[in-house]
């Protein structure tokens, strides 16, 4: 293996047989033949017959195959086939389900493939990840994944975050220099690597290790046996099945010992009647019910523009307590323009023009000025200009501009372009270094030159600005920076910022000729030039969302890195704080630094803002409120939002302006970046843990109503009511059929009504008492009535009647279980047509099995005339009736 950190950056091109102008087309495709595609072997892609044995690991699967053993082992071998047809159709629905699910998430996170800019042919394209191969040029910038093992040809203040490979936490610096050949990867200065991130700065690189052939593919063997821990839903759904074997194996002791004691079967009778008792007891479709429920909410998200990275998300999301969002481009629009420019001496500037679009006037006084007339402006342009890493395109065929960058530079740039000042492209001046915005630091430089003068361009927070300035821009000349100065902007910036102005500030320096490259200690003794005032407007649908978020009982967090008076004023529009509150409504990281522990914790407690936040202090916020109980989800865009992302029980990262750090640590990404999306993602969640719910709820009433059956028939002296085989079937199909359909179940519109369910929450609580009470029972009186009612034509035919009301019955609680509060009248019986067909499809069967012969044989039905059918039908349907009685008398209590 070559050693590519020991040689120069020019033994490194021609090994690789490439140049800066990166490799054409044809040597693409010939090297990708040799080296393949740029990628490891996906780690939670499990093989196929990993998830199939999966569907066989699960207690009930274990208590059903016990139960064939022993039905085995009693000669009962119809019931036998009978238990595993049950045990494998349900591992073959819950493996499909599962194999479904799994590529569903996997495509929606195709939209956000890792991607890589190259050089190839002389021109930057943007390509996926995978595309790369050996000796391609890559070019790497703040915030982006390295795709691949690439050795550094030029950079200007790279700093990577290598956590992911070495463990160190702290940002790495690179450059180009060759390094002795015993170096350490840790400290291969001059080389990134795949998987790492760019915290700051850029560099361009060349290739030279794809796919497995890279350090983190050396390793890869070793990631994937990391396994992550149990998400909260996981828990959930572990405990319910637990209850539910539990009361399965309660249950049928219970008939066991009813039937012991109280008959006199043989020993054999009794034991297959309690087989059969126990397989239509434990709820065997279940678990892949469960993951059924969440694969519909993912997808249901993701058509509401959340895409979900993690399954088990998708029911965290319902019960988010607090979200702790940030503001620009979530709360806001994004889409910036530059209203309002003060220089030192003159009158304000305002400038007309919306978005985008580069034209516009400046104006004086409401009269149209030409910028050119005042140098200092053009001073504050050039800067705006200058230090801009951002490009606004022309689309010719539509006629319109869009933007590349980050929306405050472009604002900044169409700014400049509305006085005529050349963009940076074709100035004259050279540009030697850049610094990236940061959010800690809160400003950018360029370090540019112009014939012989270098000079220190620095945009950003104008507090920061201002602070690192000696000296000020007049029409006048540069002037020592005084006092009345400094109050004087700070008036203006607190004015403007009042107006929702997001402000940002303009200064430079002038530097001695030698120097090339930005030293982040020497962005002072600034010549303060001046600042502009850009309007974010608020989304429209904010101010909704966020009401909503309060009917729903959850706190909504404003934390952004914008001065406190814009915070407020964003926050006042969107609803975040109504006019009349405590005080104080906002707090900025430097007053929250000043609190001690307690403070801090009222503080963090009461106030809703929080401004010029860096992202530490965001992490810091998230986890005390944690620490209160609450349920977090939290916005962030930065790589430095990273941390906090995964501190949140829910990060969720901007899929427009976020950076692939923050996509990576974050458990839901927004695809329109919007606030509102949030929390639609919320009501689907809530939506997701209640079809769980009514899903068990379902499975629950009806097994209980099975036993308490038999047990009634037992303990009084009749036949068993159904055969086991019956049993068997009526568990697999009406009950399978049932509760699919109702994981499919939509929400009625009053999910954001309720409070946050509790995280702890059980799936199954008390709620599903009054239903046991009330339809269990009434399903076993219903058969004991139908019964007699047909025991006068033979046995068979009463246990056929038994067996349509079972089956009827169930399809009715059906209907029930659609809500627990809303009765089916009030849902509307159309709205969920799955439950339709799964009703429709249910009769199918259960009237063909009764009237073909061959199943008719099977089973030992006896025919059904229409007139008994539909007799029977009317009976069952008490169940709804009792159902929905309960509920609406619960809807028309009193509250207490
Ligand atoms: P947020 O996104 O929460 O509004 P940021 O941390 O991104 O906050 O920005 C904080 C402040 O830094 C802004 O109010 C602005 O003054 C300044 N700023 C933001 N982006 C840039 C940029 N690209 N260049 C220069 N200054 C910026
Ligand atoms: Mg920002």
């Amino acid at each position: 293996m070559i050693q590519f950190h020991q040689l120069s950056t020019a033994e490194v091109l021609g090994k690789l047989e490439t140049d800066t102008r990166g490799l054409d087309e044809d040597k693409v495709l010939r090297r990708r033949r040799q080296y393949g595609w740029n990628e490891l072997p996906n780690p939670d892609r499990r093989p196929l017959w990993k998830g199939l044995v999966k569907q066989f690991r699960n207690l009930f699967v274990i208590i059903l195959l016990l139960a064939a053993v022993i039905s085995y082992a009693m000669d009962h071998i119809l019931d036998v086939y009978v238990i595993l047809v049950v045990v494998l159709a349900n591992a073959t629905i819950g493996f499909i389900h599962e194999v479904r699910a799994d590529m569903a998430i996997r495509s929606l996170q195709g939209m956000f493939v890792p991607r890589a800019r190259a050089i190839r042919g002389g021109k930057l394209i943007p390509l996926a990840a995978r595309d790369l191969v050996p000796g391609d040029i890559i070019v790497l910038e703040e915030g982006e994944g390295v795709p691949a093992d690439a050795r550094i040809i030029e950079s200007s203040n790279l700093r990577t975050i290598e956590a992911s490979l070495t463990g160190e936490s702290l940002p790495v610096s690179k450059q180009e220099a060759p390094l002795p050949t015993e170096t350490p990867l840790a400290e291969r200065k001059n080389m990134v690597w795949k998987g790492t991130f760019v915290a700051g700065g850029y560099a361009l690189a060349v290739v030279c290790g794809t796919g497995l052939d890279t350090a983190i593919g050396n390793i890869a063997e070793s990631l994937s046996t990391i396994r992550p821990k149990k998400a909260n839903f996981q828990k959930k759904t572990d405990r319910l099945a637990r209850q539910m074997a539990f009361l399965a194996i309660f249950s049928t002791m219970m008939l066991f010992l009813t039937a012991y004691f109280l008959r006199s079967f043989s020993l054999e009778e009794l034991l297959s009647i309690s087989i059969a008792a126990m397989v239509s007891a434990i709820p065997e479709g279940l678990p892949a019910v469960l993951s059924i429920v969440l694969a519909i909410g993912s997808k249901r998200m993701s058509r509401k523009q959340a895409v979900i990275r993690d399954l088990n998300s998708v029911e965290t999301l319902g019960s988010v307590s607090t979200i702790i969002t940030d503001k620009t481009g979530t709360l806001t629009q994004n889409k910036l323009t530059v209203k309002k420019i003060s220089v030192a001496g003159l009158d304000e500037f305002e400038l007309s023009g919306e978005g985008w679009f580069p034209a516009g006037n400046f104006h004086q006084q409401q009269a149209v000025v030409n910028p050119a007339d005042y140098p200092t402006l053009c001073k504050l342009l050039q800067i705006a200009a200058c230090s801009n890493n951002a490009t606004v395109r022309h689309d010719a065929q539509q006629d319109t501009y869009e933007l590349l960058g980050d929306p405050t530079e472009g604002a900044l740039l169409v700014m400049a372009r509305k006085a005529g000042v050349a963009a940076k492209q074709d100035n004259d001046s050279v540009k030697l270094d850049d610094l990236p915005f940061d959010s800690k630091r809160k400003l950018r430089a360029t370090l540019t030159k112009d014939g012989t003068d270098t000079e220190l361009l620095v945009v950003g927070a104008p507090e920061q600005l201002l602070a690192r300035s000696h000296h000020l821009l007049t029409p006048q000349g540069v002037m020592p920076l005084e006092k009345t100065h400094i109050s004087a902007i700070q008036q203006k910036i607190s004015e403007w910022s009042g107006e929702a102005l997001r402000v940002i500030g303009m200064a430079y320096r002038e530097m001695t000729s030698d120097m090339d490259v930005i030293d982040e200690n020497r962005i002072d003794t600034l010549v303060f030039t001046g600042v502009v005032g850009m309007i974010d407007p608020a989304r429209p649908e904010a101010r909704g969302a966020v009401v909503r978020c309060r009917q729903a009982g959850i706190r909504v967090i404003m934390a952004t890195g914008d001065h406190i008076n814009t915070a407020i004023a964003i926050a006042k529009l969107t609803g975040i704080i109504s006019g009349q509150q405590h005080h104080p409504v906002a707090l900025t990281e430097q007053q929250l630094t000043l609190l001690d522990g307690q403070e801090f914790d009222d503080a963090i407690r009461t106030v809703d803002v929080f401004a010029r936040l860096t992202p530490a202090m965001k992490l810091r916020i998230a986890e005390r409120i944690q620490a209160m109980g609450q349920l977090v989800a939290m916005t962030g865009d930065g790589v430095n939002d990273a941390p906090a992302l995964k501190q949140a029980d829910v990060g969720i990262a901007m899929g427009v302006m976020g950076t692939d750090v923050a996509r990576d640590a974050a458990r839901v990404v927004l695809a329109d970046d919007n606030f509102a999306t949030i929390v639609n993602a919320v009501e689907e969640g809530r939506i997701v843990f209640a079809n769980a719910r009514h899903t068990s709820f379902f499975l629950i009433t009806t097994n209980v109503a099975e036993i308490v059956t038999l047990i009634t028939f037992i303990a009084m002296g009749y036949p068993i009511p159904l055969t086991a085989i019956q049993i068997l079937w009526l568990n697999l199909v009406t009950d399978g059929v049932g509760d699919i359909a109702l994981a499919t179940e939509k929400g009625h519109g009053d999910e954001l009504e309720a409070k946050p369910i509790p995280k702890k929450e059980p799936i199954m609580n008390g709620e599903v008492i009054p239903f046991l009470v009330i339809i269990s029972p009434l399903m076993a009186i219903l058969c004991l009535v139908v019964y007699f009612s047909f025991i006068g034509h033979g046995l068979a035919k009463a246990r056929t009647a038994v067996f349509v009301t079972m089956a009827l019955t169930q399809l009715f609680n059906l209907l029930n279980m659609r809500s627990l509060k809303k009765t089916v009248f009030e849902i509307g019986y159309f709205t969920n047509t799955y439950i339709n067909i799964a009703l429709v499809a249910s009769l199918i069967i259960q009237v063909t099995i009764i009237e073909l012969p061959i199943f008719q044989r099977i089973f030992d039905f006896r025919s059904i005339t229409f007139v008994e059918f539909m007799l029977l039908a009317a009976l069952s349907s008490l169940v709804l009736w009792a159902g929905e009685f309960y509920k609406f008398v619960r809807g028309h209590l009193p509250k207490y």
